[in-house]
């Protein structure tokens, strides 16, 4: 569904709801209102036919009073500024709740990555760091991976930066291969980190997760990660959909089989057992928990009146339009939202960071305690907010504990007066 490019004003009217709510000094919220920086980049690549391409190229950002920038590099055909401008702003607010030391930025590569070869998307990644490389580093910003880029593009973004600036440091980077100071268990720390978030929510709010029905828009990284674990807490996931198309299956259908279909077949159409639905239909299916886990602005003022589930998770950035968002709240369907839910892959980013800074490794089972400790005490403090009656909704008491500790750091930087 095409949607009008307001994805930035849409990510200031949900500050301002809670710099209302908890009157923001108003000197922090006009620091916040534009990103510190935006740079544009033209990025020339040889394709494969001989023939050369200039791509157009992004990093935003946002705001560094914490600490360094950090947020993933997203390489796709509606990545521009404007979303990626939100989406850095999105870090911002997700790093501060989850009490990182980093700030927020975001990239975007203009791009269908289907439609180029291994050898392009190699070139494309790396002239987009050449091209970024004069504004990050370990203790400035730090990319990541997004949507359409993963561990191996990552790989290339350090030996790169590696040969531009003479010095390897694989600290200016995470989400890299465990080979190159990767850490255990980011691949699936955003899938990990919705389930923990969703067991939190589950025992505050009172819902049994074991039988608990489950649809997921999305089966790339975070939705297939997230679809195993709450299956591997007894949730029963009755649908899910990508980029294809999707299945459908009341009595439960198994993501880790459905997984191998996917890799096999390409998508997860035609599951054995299954019948077909659509991305609309699933987002309309009665069940417990719907999860977007794909594009932005998929919760609109059109179809949040079909919305019949009890919670909405948000694992994909920006799912739900303000206008959707008070659709469900007179609904009464709870949101947990996005920079709480997906919180756990900048979580273990920054596990990764600092073990790359303490050259000194972490097992799984350590990220995993240790992002289960970070996003319970996040689900807490942002419960808590809401339970003191300031905040009305999770997403408003998100933004005012994000909003809390920026003003904190800013006002002890001596960025504003007091
Ligand atoms: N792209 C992820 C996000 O939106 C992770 C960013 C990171 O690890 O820096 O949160």
């Amino acid at each position: 569904m095409s949607q009008p490019c307001r994805h930035y004003e849409v990510v200031s009217q949900l500050v301002e709801k809670a710099a209302i709510a908890m009157q923001l000094d108003p000197q922090v919220k006009e620091l916040l209102r534009e990103p510190m920086r935006t740079l544009t980049v033209s990025i020339p690549v040889k394709m494969d036919d001989h023939t050369v391409k200039v791509f157009k190229a992004f990093r935003c950002q946002h705001n560094n009073v914490l600490g360094p920038f950090k947020g993933g590099i997203r390489f796709h055909h509606q990545a521009d500024e404007d979303e990626v401008k939100s989406l850095a702003a999105l870090m911002t607010y997700k790093c501060a709740l989850v009490g990182l030391p980093f700030g927020g930025a975001k990239g975007g590569v203009l791009c269908d990555p289907s439609q180029l070869s291994a050898g392009e998307l190699e070139r494309l990644s790396r002239g987009f760091v050449r091209a970024i490389a004069p504004i990050i580093g370990p203790d400035q910003d730090i990319p990541a991976p997004d949507m359409n880029t993963n561990a191996k593009i990552m790989g290339w973004f350090v030996d790169e930066f590696a040969q531009v600036r003479g010095v390897y440091q694989p600290g200016v980077v995470t989400g890299k291969p465990v080979a190159l100071g990767g850490s255990q268990g980011r691949t699936e720390a955003t899938g990990r980190g919705i389930m923990y978030v969703t067991r939190e929510a589950a025992t505050a709010f009172g819902l049994e997760l074991k039988g608990a029905t489950a649809a997921i828009q999305g089966f790339g990284n975070v939705g297939s990660y997230a679809a195993k674990f709450l299956y591997d807490e007894g949730c029963k996931i009755i649908a899910v959909t990508d980029i294809f198309g999707g299945v459908y299956d009341p009595s439960g259908i198994d993501p880790y089989q459905l997984k191998e279909h996917e890799l096999k077949t390409g998508s997860v159409r035609g599951f054995t057992g299954t019948s077909p639905i659509s991305s609309q239909e699933l987002l309309a299916l009665k069940c417990d928990i719907l999860i977007p886990a794909a594009l932005g602005n998929q919760l609109t003022a059109e179809n949040a009146g079909d919305v019949k589930c009890e919670w909405v998770v948000e694992a994909a950035n920006g799912p739900t339009t303000p206008e959707a968002d008070e659709i469900l709240q007179r609904k009464g369907i709870l949101v947990i939202p996005d920079i709480l839910a997906n919180a756990g892959g900048v979580t273990v980013s920054y596990f990764e960071w600092v073990q790359n800074n303490y050259s000194y490794y972490w097992s799984e089972e350590e990220v995993d305690q240790r992002l289960e400790k970070v996003m319970a005490d996040a689900f807490d403090e942002v419960y808590e907010t809401y339970l003191s009656g300031e905040g009305t909704t999770l997403r408003v008491a998100a933004y005012m504990v994000a909003l809390q500790r920026l003003a904190k750091a800013m006002e002890a930087r001596g960025w504003v007066t007091t």
